[in-house]
C-alpha cells in the first residue's frame, strides 16, 4: 500500500468525550428534589418520572414530577418575587443576566455533555451550537435589560410568565425563554420537557450561584399535566410555549378570554430550495446541516428538498454520496454526525411515517451504514418521488427524513415551498443574489436563509407564520413578547340586544337610499337580501344597511385575498392613497360630523372633533406607511440579517360603537399602511358612518379588494372571521364573550388575534395611534444573507 492508498484508507478512530464529570454530577444529585421553587429544591408530592440515555436506554435519573400544588407554589413564588424584581433597575437586572451567562460559560462542558447524554444529540452540536448560543442569549439580553427604558419607553413587563419548552434543544429553548423575560422585569415558572430535564436542573444551580433573587426563576419538572396546570393558572399573565402545533392549539383554546398574553413557537415543514445556478457542493453541505442536524429533530429542519429539474439527478447523486459518509454513532463521540432519536416513542413515530410515505408512493433510500447495537437510532433517509400530498411532504416528521420534490421555474418553486400549513423557515440556494432576494419575500416563512441554513442569533428574531405559531424569540421583536403597552382603555363593550330595537318610521320625500356592502371595490347587496334598521339618537329611522352573513364574509375574504395590488404596491404608493383618503374625507367633513350627531347624539363640536381626528389619523398612517421599516442586524457571523416588515395578510377588523368613525379608521388605517388587505365589520349600532365611506374610498384610488366592509351583527360576523382559515389576523373590539369565543375559534389556522377583552380603547389617546398598532400590522421576517467567499 503506497502513502496515497493509506491516506484514502484512513478512517476516523473513536474520539469519545469524557463523561466522568457528568456522571459525578448525576451521582451527587438528589433528583427526588428537583423542583426549583422560590430558590429552594422541593420534592413535590413524591411522584417521579424517569429520564434515560437514548444511546443506551439506561436510566439516568428519577426526577420529581410536579403536581398542581407544586405549580401553584411556583406561581406563588414568582408572584411574590415580581414587585421587587420588576422595580429593580435595568442595570441590576443586567448584572444578574450577565452573571448567569458567565457562570454558564464556566460550566460549559458539563452542560454540553449532560445535554448529549439526556437528549442524544452529538456532542459536536451541543458543545459548539446549543451551549454557546444559550450563553450568548443571556449576555445579549443583559443589554436589553439595561436598555429597556431607552428602547421600550411606555412599555412594562407583563408580570409572571409560564414557559413550556420541548426536548429537542432543552438548554437553548430555556435560554430563549428565560433571558428576555428576566430582561423585561418578569418572573418565570418554566417547565422543561419530560424527556430532557437535566440541563434545566443544572441551570437552576447556576441561578443560585449567579445571585438570581429567590422566586425570580422557578423550574418545575413534569409532563403535559404540569404544563396544563401552568397554562390554566390564574396567577400567570403570559404563556410562552415552544412545542408541537397540536399542543399550541390546545393552549390557544385554553387561554381564550383569559387576557393572558401568549406566544407560540410551533412546528414546521421548511423548504430547502435549490436553484440550478446554486453552488451544488455547498448546497449539499447545507442540506446535511438543514435536515440531519440534531437527527432532524429541529422545528425549522429543511425537511422538504425542492430541486430545479435540470440539476435533480446530479444533485441527488451528490446527496446520496454524502449521506453514505454520515457517521451514525455515540452522541459522545466527537466525530458523530447522527446520534439516536430522543426516545423509543419518537423512533416508532418516525418509522411509522416513513412506512406510510412509502405506501403513498415515495421511494425511501437509506445509506448502507451499520447502526449501533443499542439506542434509538434511525438511518438518514432520502425520500424521492414524493407527491405534494404525500404524508412526508405535509407532516412534520421530526426525524432524519428528507422529502424531495422538483420544480421547473421560480414560480413553481415558490408555490411548492408555500404549499404547507406551516411557515417557520426556508433556505434558498442560488449564486444569483437577485433571484434569492426576489424569492425570499415571497416565501411564507418567518426566517429565510440565503445560501445557508440553521443560522440563529440572540439579536435576530425567530418565529413562524401560519400554524408555526406567532410571536418572535430573540432580537427587539422578541422583547415585545414580554412587555405590554397598557393602551388607555375605552368603555366596556356591551353585547348588542338580541332583538332589534323598534325604530320610528316617518314619511319622507327624500329619495330612498339603501346602504349595501362594500366587497371587491363594489357596492353589493347582501347575499341573504336582508336589511337592518338603523336608528338615529332620537330613535327614528336613519336608514337601512345590509345584513351581512357568512357568505358575504367569505366573498369579502376572497376579494381581500385576491387583491395583490395593495400588498405589492410600494410603501410610498400606499402612503399617497392614504393621504388621498384623508383628503377626500376632509372634503366631506361636515357631512360626516352631521351624521355622527344624528346617530350618536354627539354635540356638533364633539362630532367635528371626531371627524377631524379621523382625518389626522389617516394622515398619520399615510406618513408612517414608508417609515415603520425593518432593520439590518449584524450577528456574530459573516452574514447580515434583514429584519423585514411584511404585512400579516388578510386582516379582519371588528370595530365597536365607541367613536364609530375614529375607532374604525384607527384600526383600518394602520393595517392598510403596512400592506394588509382588510375585511372590516363596522360598529353594529352606527354602521352608516362606514357605509358613507364607500364613496370616499371609491374616489381615493384604493385598489379593489384592499378594503371590504360588511355591515351586520358584529358577534356573528366576528365568529365567521375567527373561523375562516384564509384570514391571517383578527382585531376585535367587541363584548367579552365574543372576544373569548373568537380567540377559541381562531385555532384552525392559528391566526393572530388581538382583542380588547370586552373593552374598547380610548381612540382619542395618542397611545392608541402609531407604533403600538403598526407592530400588530406586520410580521417580522428575518432574511439571513451571508457574505464572503
Ligand atoms: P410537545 O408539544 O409534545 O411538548 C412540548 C412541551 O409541552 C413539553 O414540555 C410538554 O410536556 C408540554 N405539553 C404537552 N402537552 C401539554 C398541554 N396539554 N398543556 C401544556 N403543556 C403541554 O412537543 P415536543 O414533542 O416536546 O417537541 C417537538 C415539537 O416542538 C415539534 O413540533 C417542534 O417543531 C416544536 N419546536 C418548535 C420550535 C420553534 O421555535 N418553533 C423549537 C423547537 C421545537
Amino acid at each position: 500500500m503506497n502513502i496515497l492508498e493509506r491516506y484514502h484508507a484512513m478512517d476516523y478512530g473513536p474520539a469519545p468525550e469524557a463523561r466522568n464529570e457528568a456522571d459525578a454530577w448525576l451521582a451527587a444529585r438528589d433528583f427526588s428534589k428537583a423542583l426549583f421553587i422560590g430558590g429552594d429544591w422541593k420534592a413535590g408530592d413524591g411522584k417521579t418520572f424517569d429520564t434515560s440515555d437514548p444511546a443506551s436506554g439506561k436510566l439516568l435519573a428519577k426526577v420529581s414530577d410536579a403536581g398542581a400544588a407544586d405549580i401553584h407554589a411556583a406561581v406563588s413564588a414568582a408572584t411574590k418575587a415580581l414587585p421587587k424584581w420588576s422595580a429593580s433597575s435595568g442595570y441590576s437586572r443586567a448584572k444578574v443576566l450577565y452573571a448567569i451567562g458567565r457562570a454558564m460559560q464556566r460550566h460549559q462542558r458539563l452542560f454540553a455533555v449532560l445535554e448529549s447524554i439526556d437528549n442524544g444529540k452529538p456532542i459536536r452540536e451541543s458543545r459548539d451550537i446549543d451551549v454557546p448560543l444559550a450563553i450568548r442569549h443571556f449576555i445579549h439580553h443583559a443589554g436589553w435589560a439595561q436598555a429597556l427604558d431607552r428602547d421600550f419607553p411606555d412599555q412594562k413587563g407583563v408580570g409572571v410568565v409560564g414557559q413550556i419548552i420541548p426536548w429537542n434543544f432543552p438548554l437553548l429553548m430555556l435560554a430563549w425563554k428565560i433571558a428576555p423575560a428576566l430582561a423585561a422585569g418578569c418572573t418565570v415558572v418554566l417547565k422543561p420537557a419530560e424527556f430532557t430535564p437535566l440541563t434545566a436542573i443544572l441551570f437552576a444551580e447556576i441561578c443560585q450561584r449567579a445571585g438570581v433573587p429567590k422566586g425570580v426563576v422557578n423550574i418545575v419538572q413534569g409532563g403535559p399535566e404540569a404544563g396544563a396546570a401552568i397554562v390554566n393558572h390564574p396567577g400567570v399573565q403570559k404563556i410562552a410555549f415552544t412545542g408541537s402545533s397540536e399542543v399550541g392549539k390546545i393552549i390557544r383554546k385554553a387561554t381564550a378570554g383569559s387576557g393572558k398574553k401568549i406566544s407560540l413557537e410551533l412546528g414546521g415543514k421548511s423548504a430547502f430550495v435549490v436553484f440550478e445556478d446554486a453552488d451544488l457542493d455547498s448546497a449539499v453541505e447545507g442540506l446535511v446541516d438543514g435536515i440531519w442536524f440534531n437527527q432532524g429533530q429541529v422545528c425549522c429542519a429543511g425537511s422538504r428538498l425542492l430541486v430545479q429539474e435540470g440539476i435533480t439527478e446530479a444533485f441527488i447523486a451528490k446527496v446520496k454520496a454524502r449521506m453514505s459518509r454520515l457517521r451514525v454513532g455515540s452522541p459522545l463521540d466527537k466525530n458523530t454526525d447522527i446520534g439516536p432519536l430522543v426516545d423509543l416513542t419518537q423512533l416508532d413515530r418516525v418509522k411509522g411515517l416513513v412506512a406510510e410515505g412509502a405506501k403513498q408512493g415515495a421511494v425511501c433510500w437509506q445509506p448502507d451504514v451499520a447502526l449501533p447495537s443499542t439506542g434509538y437510532y434511525h438511518l438518514p433517509t432520502l425520500a424521492t418521488g414524493v407527491s405534494p400530498a404525500n404524508i412526508l411532504a405535509q407532516e412534520e416528521v421530526f426525524g432524519p427524513v428528507l422529502a424531495t420534490m422538483t420544480f421547473r421555474n421560480t414560480e413553481e418553486a415558490i408555490e411548492l415551498a408555500n404549499n404547507t400549513r406551516y411557515g417557520l423557515a426556508a433556505s434558498v440556494w442560488s449564486e444569483n443574489v437577485n433571484l434569492a432576494l426576489h424569492v425570499a419575500p415571497q416565501l411564507k416563512a418567518g426566517v429565510v436563509w440565503v445560501n445557508g441554513t440553521n443560522m440563529f442569533d440572540a439579536a435576530c428574531g425567530f418565529g413562524g407564520y401560519r400554524e408555526s405559531g406567532f410571536g418572535r424569540e430573540g432580537g427587539r421583536e422578541g422583547m415585545f413578547e414580554y412587555l405590554s403597552a397598557n393602551l388607555p382603555l375605552g368603555p366596556v363593550v356591551k353585547p348588542a340586544p338580541a332583538t332589534a330595537q323598534p325604530v320610528e318610521r316617518s314619511e319622507s320625500d327624500v329619495i330612498d337610499r339603501t346602504a349595501k356592502l362594500f366587497i371587491g371595490g363594489k357596492q353589493v347587496r347582501p347575499d341573504g337580501n336582508y336589511s337592518l334598521d338603523i336608528a338615529t339618537a332620537k330613535g327614528k329611522l336613519a336608514g337601512e344597511v345590509g345584513l351581512g352573513s357568512r357568505k358575504d364574509i367569505r366573498d369579502a375574504v376572497a376579494a381581500a385575498r385576491a387583491c395583490r395590488a395593495w400588498p405589492e404596491a410600494t410603501a410610498y404608493n400606499r402612503s399617497q392613497v392614504l393621504y388621498y383618503l384623508a383628503e377626500n374625507l376632509s372634503g366631506r367633513a361636515g357631512e360626516f360630523a352631521a351624521r355622527l350627531t344624528e346617530l350618536t347624539g354627539a354635540t356638533a363640536k364633539a362630532a367635528r372633533d371626531e371627524v377631524e381626528q379621523s382625518i389626522e389619523r389617516l394622515f398619520l398612517y399615510a406618513g408612517l406607511a414608508d417609515k415603520f421599516e425593518g432593520r439590518v442586524h449584524q450577528p456574530p457571523a459573516r452574514a447580515v440579517t434583514l429584519a423585514l416588515h411584511e404585512p400579516v395578510g388578510v386582516v379582519g377588523i371588528v370595530a365597536s360603537d365607541n367613536a364609530p368613525l375614529l375607532g374604525l379608521i384607527s384600526l383600518v388605517a394602520p393595517a392598510l399602511a403596512m400592506g394588509n388587505t382588510v375585511v372590516a365589520v363596522p360598529s353594529e349600532k352606527y354602521p352608516l358612518l362606514a357605509t358613507d365611506l364607500y364613496q370616499v374610498i371609491e374616489y381615493s384610488d384604493v385598489p379593489a379588494g384592499a378594503i371590504n366592509i360588511v355591515t351586520g351583527r358584529s358577534a356573528e360576523l366576528a365568529g365567521v372571521l375567527a373561523k375562516h382559515d384564509d384570514v391571517d389576523g383578527l382585531w376585535l373590539f367587541a363584548d367579552a364573550e365574543t372576544c373569548a369565543r373568537a380567540e377559541a375559534d381562531s385555532v384552525g389556522n392559528l391566526k393572530r388575534v388581538w382583542t380588547g377583552n370586552g373593552r374598547s380603547l380610548d381612540w382619542t389617546s395618542a397611545e392608541a395611534a402609531g407604533d403600538a398598532l403598526l407592530r400588530r400590522a406586520v410580521e417580522v421576517k428575518n432574511v439571513w444573507v451571508p457574505y464572503g467567499d
